[in-house]
């Protein structure tokens, strides 16, 4: 058996045409809640169903053999260019117009050709003897949540499951939003400052990929749950690991390394779309 999600809450003529020639009879849609889904008697291929979603420009997903929606009780989500849709450092940066030779480096990361801990080193270095009032300018003037974010964490909140955010940007953004959406954990990386200047350092470890992956564990003991009961989302190299955790994996608009990787990718969906992996 396999499941395919289409996230859609509407087919139109053309986009039902172009499924049915690629399932027939064996694979019609039924409506659940707010998307379609068609049950196969085999597991249809990744590459398949990827040209069908480029044609009709709906997200396709096949969920992972044995996942069980009903049992997932934590999400944990990527912050830059996943729940928001900005890189917050980038951004600090454009501020003291260092932002070119800091999204490189951002760039490059993200990208996986540049160790992630080196490139925020390097990169909060840059923003030595910044005023710190720049944070707060950049949280309310740049910052903005990607499409359907509030949705989706009061829907998963419905459903009782938990929502992490983990971030290699910062927690001056992450205990703002944690507080104002409402997240249940959060966990990033903390910029020294001293007489409101930043010190060009970051405090205590740094969370880069395996920080990330070690904080799903952590939270899993806690919560006493699985892996397998956890939906991890991102969109960067640096998620790829605690990705590879998880018991359902969200490539969110994502860099080709981390669609190829991960174990569903949404590319025109909103961040809401994630809830029909749970209905
Ligand atoms: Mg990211």
């Amino acid at each position: 058996m396999a499941t395919i999600i289409i996230h859609s809450n509407t087919l139109n003529f053309e986009q039902s045409k172009v499924i049915e020639r690629a399932y027939g009879q064996n694979g019609k849609p039924t409506k659940i809640d707010n998307h379609f889904r068609i049950e196969l008697d085999h597991r249809p291929d990744q590459k398949t169903l990827k040209e069908l979603s480029e044609e009709i420009k709906i997200d396709i997903n096949l969920l992972p053999e044995g996942f069980d929606g009903k049992e997932i009780k934590l999400v944990i989500s990527d912050m830059d260019s996943t729940l928001i849709s900005i890189e917050c450092v980038d951004e600090i940066a454009d501020y003291i117009n260092v932002k070119p030779e800091v999204s490189a480096i951002t760039e490059a990361a993200m990208r996986g050709e540049l160790n992630f801990e080196d490139s925020l080193k390097k990169r909060v270095g840059l923003l030595k003897g910044l005023d710190t009032s720049a944070l707060q300018y950049v949280y309310s003037d740049r910052l903005k949540l990607n499409p359907g974010a509030e949705k989706w964490v009061s829907g998963l909140h419905e459903q009782n499951i938990k929502f992490a955010l983990v971030s290699g940007g910062f927690t001056f953004f992450t205990e703002r939003l944690k507080q104002e959406l409402g997240l249940d954990f959060a966990r990033a990386n903390v910029l020294g400052e001293s007489n409101g200047e930043l010190t060009g350092e970051v405090i205590g470890g740094i969370i880069g990929a395996q920080a990330k992956s070690d904080f799903l564990h952590e939270l899993c003991e806690k919560l006493n749950i699985t892996p397998n009961q956890v939906i991890a989302v991102g969109d960067g190299a640096n998620d790829l690991l605690m990705m590879k955790e998880a018991g359902l994996s969200v490539a969110y608009h994502a860099k080709p390394k981390v669609q190829e990787q991960a174990t569903t990718a949404l590319n025109y969906s909103g961040l809401d779309a994630i809830l029909d992996f749970t209905a």
